[in-house]
């Protein structure tokens, strides 16, 4: 669904990405892995085109979203991000942030709005909060709308980037146990974490990162239980 092909970043003279070639298919959990400044957030971010790259090509359904016009706002609703600081709109409600996608986007109506924003409140667990305003949720509360917005718009993709860094330990297991209902669902989705049980248990494949370049990938088998680069080693003795 997602093919990387010799992806290259700058910024000034740092090279953040360079030469990234990697593919996500459909329905598969991708996780990446990596010390901090490796370069995952800026891959994410050209993913959907909140940075542009510098060279190479990212392909989505075999078309290359770097070339010719592309209407942003559909692209980030079909490839969907999920921020390490939630990022919900806080002057409305739970429900009025799910809806307000949809409505410019999309161009639903907004009785349909509405409705699939309830239905995906109750996948997060979060139905009780509609009316709630985002200053008065927890942080793992707030992560699960920004979950449920993000679905709302009917994603083929969904990037999240470190969901549970800026969480409250007690927090995390609730948004990771989303995560993991919606990779059962067969959701194609890529997860830059730090949280390395997760990436054993649900990712397909594991990919990690070092000095903007993919160091080494594989099953969580490969690269866990035997990494190959010393690079790869180093990190996961680091993270243990
Ligand atoms: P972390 O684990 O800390 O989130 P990361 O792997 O996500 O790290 P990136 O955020 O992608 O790393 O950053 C990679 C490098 O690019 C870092 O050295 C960072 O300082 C630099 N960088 C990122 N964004 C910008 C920017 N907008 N302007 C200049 N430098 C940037
Ligand atoms: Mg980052």
């Amino acid at each position: 669904i997602l093919s990387v092909r010799h992806l290259q970043k700058h910024f000034g003279d740092l090279k953040v990405l360079n030469d990234i070639d990697f593919e996500v298919q459909e329905g598969e959990t991708v996780c990446i892995i990596g010390s901090s400044g490796s370069g995952k957030s800026t891959l994410l971010r050209c993913l959907n085109l909140l940075e542009m790259p510098d060279g190479g090509e990212i392909c989505y359904h075999d078309k290359n979203i770097m070339e010719g016009h592309i209407d942003l706002n559909m692209h980030r609703a079909k490839i969907g991000m999920v921020f390490q600081s939630f990022y919900l709109f806080n002057n409305m409600n739970v429900l009025e942030n799910c809806v307000l996608g949809q409505r410019k986007v999309l161009k639903r109506d907004r009785k349909a709005c509405e409705a699939k924003a309830l239905e995906l409140l109750t996948k997060v667990g979060m139905e009780k909060f509609v009316k709630a305003m985002p200053s008065t949720l927890s942080g793992g509360q707030k992560q699960r709308v920004a979950i449920a917005r993000a679905l709302c718009m009917d994603p083929e993709v969904l990037l999240f980037d470190e969901p549970t860094s800026a969480l409250d330990p007690e927090m995390v297991n609730d948004v990771l146990n989303v995560m993991k209902g919606l990779s059962g669902s067969g959701l194609t989705m890529v997860v830059v974490t730090h949280e390395m049980s997760f990436a054993h248990d649900v990712a397909d494949r594991v990919i990690f990162m070092d000095k903007g370049v993919i160091e080494e990938e594989g099953t969580p088998e490969q690269l866990f239980d035997n990494p190959q680069k010393e690079r790869t080693k180093a990190f996961l003795s680091h993270e243990k």
